[in-house]
């Protein structure tokens, strides 16, 4: 009999196949429900994920991969990294734990959360998780500083699961990537320099989970996947020499996700480590160097399922280019798995119940992720024959998918073919073109405006429920919103705002109102993923050609301008930011699928031009968010990005004023793209650090008009005249008067009106006392 390979996950997603973490989170967040509940919850959801994984048949199950808001911040927990008093009773831990996520106010002096008295817990810093959309919590260590293994959790769940009857192979971040994910307070010292005193932790936890009888460990190691230096790659050797070869403790997995090991493969090669995963859906170019280099006592971990996105895998095809790497290594040296944790992708697509079949036959979330792998793992295990309906059934199901007219749309093609090569500048170059926009448009120094949106109130989130669910008419729905939408013109018009915006009150969200008008995109009821903690999001589904059935903003544009004759903004969301918020087709490049969706903005941008806009604003927000993880691609990225935008731009009137707006300022490595861009305005957000992110500025000469937001729109604070006027006098150290926006950092969607309105007031207060300073 032939060995049955095992099939390994290496993370599934915890949020609840019915958003229940959130759920318990908001309720115990708002007082509705004691600490117990929600840990009663986490608990029910870890057995759950247990038990469907064993029910599925998966041989190797993780344990640790949940998280109550996110697995960096339970690292610098267990590790010591933060101090959570951990003896503490469950609803003083919590409240430290809920505090370092999410910040808290300042609290009186019985205070026991271990802020500051009367100073409040800032929220650690968040960022994204490689290039996922997911976002992670920044831990802050200090220069010298000591660890301690303060929370052993990986223990506790092994123990959890095993109380259950399922033994785990427990998740846990390496040493290496907790710190070069995290940040040394002073800003300047190598996180590094703190592995010797973080390895003895890992050590000791290490030794805890072989007590408790645990053999193997995941270690995750992503950053393998990045650009190191020698030192980094240095780090490595230092601390798997320490974890590794002591027998003593478990065996360790290590796992390379998201990328291939690129040049860090020879490090993670002579690491002594029992196993390696890797990524081989990202990168297939490594598996031939691996499989050579591997060492006899070592197994490999194939990744070999996507887990970053929603398509359903080519088994029959993946039986065929693992059978020889199977042949090679012996069946008992390989895990198959997907190429990382599941956790980016919903959880199962049985829960739909309003996609079509044909689509449906074409997908694969986390659950039917786990079917594939069981059915690899047999079809590769000698058992193909009893396994080849199933198979069939799979290519049948991907020949369509090729096939199918709701996938290839010739007339798109033809278009975007006829354009290859051809320019996509604007007609002249910016100087003539500002000429030209300053004549029309007649606008003061330093013109005001906002970024797009304002506050979707209560009332307006409950218009557009009633009106999705059908309990709203049409009619009545846009009567709502024309209503608030000529309101938000008056008001606007009153404060002295000089460049107006319709408010996008029709908009549920910047790229799904898109994906909802355009061809070739689908919407789940149930695909969640998480971004944050409690945050989820639905990315749209991007399956076809993509193609404008109809103008998409130019009515609501219209109705706005009609009440009022100062400029009112087009507002759309650009082609790179689509993207980058959607899962995206696997059956061509994303470049390509870009521009496909440039040209209908394109088209969007004719039409809104045709009904007479002046200005129209491509928001570009995602744009840095999709540069990829290695130095070397990323000028390619940024090449098809930039030229995807201009695309969007190509043909308008030197007259009409292109916008764009980008919710960051780490300009400083992609200046040169953004510059490339071409928008004649673009508005950035910088108030948080005060401009000195405008310092790129002083080396860099940007050609174009700039809109540094001075009003951080994250914060309820309003800003005083007098703090606007600050910020943009340093602004004015750097940039040209005449080139000078005043706008919000970003769209004013999640403030209130009343936060909003005396902002707004300061800002456009500020830019006339700065008008007359100038002009004196
Ligand atoms: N126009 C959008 C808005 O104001 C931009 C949002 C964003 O940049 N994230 O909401
Ligand atoms: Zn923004």
């Amino acid at each position: 009999m032939t060995t049955t390979i095992r099939t390994a996950a290496l993370g599934f997603p915890r949020i609840g196949a019915r958003r229940e973490l959130k759920t318990a989170l908001e309720a115990f967040w708002s007082g509705k429900i004691p600490p117990q509940d929600l840990l009663q919850t986490a608990a029910a959801l870890r057995k759950d994920n247990w038990q469907r994984q064993k029910a599925k048949g998966i041989a190797i199950i993780p344990s640790n991969d949940f998280s109550l808001y996110d697995h960096v911040l339970d690292t610098a927990i267990m590790v010591g990294a933060v101090q959570t008093d951990q003896g503490a009773d469950d609803s003083r831990f919590l409240e430290r734990y809920f505090a370092l996520a999410r910040g808290r106010e300042a609290h009186d002096s019985n205070c026991s959360c271990g802020c500051v008295r009367g100073s409040g817990t800032k929220a650690l810093e968040m960022t994204k998780w490689f290039d996922t959309n997911y976002h992670y919590l920044v831990p802050e260590l200090q220069a010298g500083q000591s660890f301690f293994l303060q929370a052993a959790k990986p223990v506790a769940e092994f123990l959890e699961a095993r109380a259950l009857g399922i033994i785990t192979r427990p998740v846990i971040l390496g040493p290496v990537s907790f710190l070069l994910l995290a940040k040394c307070r002073d800003g300047e010292t190598d996180t590094l320099t703190l592995l010797p005193k973080l390895v003895p932790v890992y050590q000791e936890l290490l030794k805890q989970l072989k007590n408790v009888g645990c053999d193997w460990v995941q270690i995750d190691e992503p950053v393998l996947v990045t650009d190191l230096n020698k030192n980094q790659q240095g780090a490595f050797d230092y601390a798997y020499r320490l974890l590794g070869k002591d027998t003593s403790l478990p065996k360790i997995l290590l796992a390379s996700y998201f990328g291939d090991l690129g040049d860090n493969q020879t490090t993670a090669l002579n690491l002594p480590v029992a196993g390696l995963h890797i990524d081989l859906v990202r990168g297939m170019n490594q598996l031939d160097s691996v499989v050579n280099a591997l060492r006899p006592d070592q197994l490999l971990s194939l990744g070999v399922i996507d887990g970053r996105n929603v398509w359903r895998a080519d088994v029959p095809k993946l039986v065929e280019t693992f059978a020889p790497v199977i042949a090679t290594l012996g069946a008992d040296r390989v895990q198959l798995a997907p190429s990382c944790s599941l956790l980016h992708v919903p959880i199962d697509l049985q829960q739909e119940s309003k996609l079509d079949d044909e689509l449906k036959s074409w997908l694969a979330f986390a659950m039917q992720k786990l079917d594939e792998l069981v059915l690899l793992a047999r079809a590769l295990s000698g058992e193909k024959a009893a396994v080849q309906t199933q198979l069939d059934h799979i290519s049948t199901a991907l020949a369509q998918r090729r096939s199918s007219p709701r996938i290839i749309k010739p007339q798109v093609r033809h278009e975007l073919a006829q354009l290859k090569g051809k320019p996509v500048e604007r007609r002249s170059p910016y100087a003539e073109r500002s000429k030209k926009q300053k004549d029309i448009l007649q606008l003061p120094l330093f013109p005001t405006t906002t970024i797009g949106s304002f506050p979707q109130s209560a009332d307006v989130r409950k218009h557009r429920s009633a009106f999705t669910k059908g309990e709203l008419s049409a009619a009545d729905y846009n009567t709502f919103i024309t209503e608030r939408t000529k309101e938000a013109i008056g008001w606007q018009e009153e404060v002295g705002l000089d460049v107006l915006v319709h408010g996008e009150f029709e908009r549920n969200d910047m790229v799904q109102y898109f994906g909802e008008k355009l061809d070739g995109f689908a919407f789940t009821q149930h695909g969640w993923v998480q971004s944050y903690g409690s945050r989820y999001v639905r990315p749209p589904i991007i399956y076809g050609d993509v193609t404008r059935p109809a103008p998409m903003t130019v009515a609501w544009w219209q109705t706005a301008q009609s009440f009022t004759s100062k400029p009112v903004k087009g507002m759309l969301t650009g082609p790179v930011t689509i993207l980058n918020w959607s899962f995206v087709r696997d059956d061509q490049s994303r470049e390509d699928t870009c521009r496909q969706i440039a040209l209908a903005i394109r088209d969007e941008v004719k039409d809104l031009e045709k009904a007479g806009a002046k200005i129209i604003q491509i928001d570009e927000a995602a744009l840095r968010e999709g540069l990829p993880l290695k130095a070397k691609d990323k000028a390619h990225y940024l090449d098809w990005a930039v030229a995807c935008f201009k695309l969007c731009q190509s043909t308008v009137e030197d007259s009409t004023q292109i916008h764009t707006h980008m919710c960051y300022s780490e300009f400083n490595d992609i200046i040169a793209s953004i510059a490339a861009m071409d928008a004649d305005v673009i508005s950035i957000e910088t108030s948080r650090s005060k401009m000195e992110l405008l310092d790129i500025f002083k080396q860099f000469h940007y050609p174009n008009e700039i809109g540094p937001g001075v009003y951080d729109i994250h914060s309820p604070r309003i800003p005083a005249v007098d703090e606007i006027t600050e910020l943009l006098s340093h602004a004015l150290n750097r940039l040209n008067a005449d080139k000078l926006w005043f706008n919000p950092d970003c769209g004013l969607k999640t403030r209130h009106w009343e936060e909003v309105k005396p902002a707004i007031a300061h800002m456009v207060a500020a830019a006339r006392i700065l008008r007359q300073k100038t002009v004196q």
